[in-house]
């Protein structure tokens, strides 16, 4: 039997959260202690030797994987969460979603200016959310050295849009 790929434990969901939309489940992946050591390990792997100072993770399955990636890199992780849902003093940005309209929001004394900072989050789409948490790291001076995903969606656009803006994208797979 052929060794399994990360792809092979991502479900796709029919018409979630509405209707034709195809939701790509990474649940099933997280769940499999192999799947998910391979996922963060991948994800991991273009940064080997590379000096990053903080893990960032875009709500939630982002926070799933920062914590384990940051916790690889022996480096702190820090929370980009919807509006409300943080304690401390935040800034906030607003962002067009592939389905709405949505506020996030980061702690105004999380990030130090200078910081080397790795933004994670599960799925790439149009880009509005990592353009979001982008802007939030870059308003406290944070140096973004890449932004990583498990599965990018080129024909939304968005590795386009975060290339554009001079970042450097990975991702597991389409
Ligand atoms: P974007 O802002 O790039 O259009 O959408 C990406 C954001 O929406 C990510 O935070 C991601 O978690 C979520 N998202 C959008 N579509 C999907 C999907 O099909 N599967 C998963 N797991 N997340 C999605």
């Amino acid at each position: 039997m052929p060794a399994k790929s990360v792809t092979d434990y991502i479900r796709t969901i029919p018409d979630f959260p509405q209707e034709g939309i195809m939701f790509r489940d990474v649940t099933t992946l997280f769940a499999d202690p192999r799947g998910f050591r391979m996922a963060v390990d991948q994800m991991l792997h273009p940064h080997a030797g590379e000096e990053i100072d903080l893990v960032v993770g875009l709500e939630a399955r982002g926070f799933i994987l920062g914590g384990a990636i940051a916790h690889q890199l022996s480096t702190g992780f820090v929370p980009i969460r919807k509006k409300g849902k943080l304690p401390g003093k935040c800034i906030e940005q607003s962002y067009t979603l592939e389905y709405g309209e949505a506020v996030v929001e980061l702690h105004e004394d999380a990030i130090t200016a200078g910081q080397r900072i790795l933004l994670v989050d599960d799925l790439l789409a149009t880009g509005g959310t990592a353009e979001a948490g982008i802007s939030l790291i870059e308003r406290l001076g944070g140096k973004i050295t890449a932004c990583s995903f498990i599965i990018d969606l080129p024909d939304l656009g968005g590795r386009a849009k975060l290339e554009a803006m001079g970042m450097e994208v990975h991702a597991l797979c389409a």
